[in-house]
């Protein structure tokens, strides 16, 4: 495991120390929105690079599917300053 993990290896160029930073993403938008925090970013400073790993998108669509499964959903109000 390696959950303190803060970098990565960048799958584009191959540097060795891409970041791994945690950050918001939202998908779809009014009564579908869903936001999910703490989304692991891959940014490499090397070729300039922002991804997601194949894992995590996996990972993001099984959050999406768990949603759907419930068929109530709750608006959520999300605020940007
Ligand atoms: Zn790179």
């Amino acid at each position: 495991m390696h959950s303190d993990q803060t970098t990565c290896d960048c799958d584009v160029c191959g540097f060795e120390s891409a970041r791994i930073r945690r950050m918001p993403r939202s998908y779809g938008s009014g009564d579908r929105l869903l936001v999910i925090e703490q989304v692991p970013v891959v940014s490499c400073p090397n070729c300039g690079s922002s991804y997601l790993t194949a894992v995590t998108m996996q990972a993001i669509d099984q959050i999406k599917q768990h949603r759907s499964d419930r068929s109530q959903s709750k608006p959520i109000a999300v605020a940007s300053f």
